[in-house]
């Protein structure tokens, strides 16, 4: 059993948000966390699922963890552009020269 830490009313172990004020419960839960953030960047799809399991109990990690997970995808997709364009520009290159 725990309390609200706006208004004080008691809530069950797993409440979310408080009855009475609707206030997030479990701060140590609710912040940011760079940690999840960078695992969500360097594995998005583990990322996402992080997400899809922890977004109910867990809405603060679950969500760095999404949003690295997007911006991972976003940069490892313009990495990729980026490979493709500059190795076709390299073959130009050594098929000019060669
Ligand atoms: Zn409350």
């Amino acid at each position: 059993m725990s309390f609200c830490q706006q208004c004080g009313t008691q809530l069950p172990e797993e409440a979310v948000c408080c009855s009475g004020c609707g206030a997030k419960t479990g701060p140590e839960d609710t912040g940011r966390s760079f940690g999840f953030g960078a695992l969500g960047f360097f594995f998005p799809l583990i990322g996402m699922l992080l997400y899809f399991v922890w977004y109910r109990k867990r809405p603060g990690p679950a969500k760095s963890a999404l949003i690295g997970a997007i911006i991972g995808v976003v940069i490892w997709l313009v990495l990729i552009l980026l490979g493709t364009f500059s190795s076709s520009g390299l073959t130009t290159i050594t098929s000019v020269s060669g």
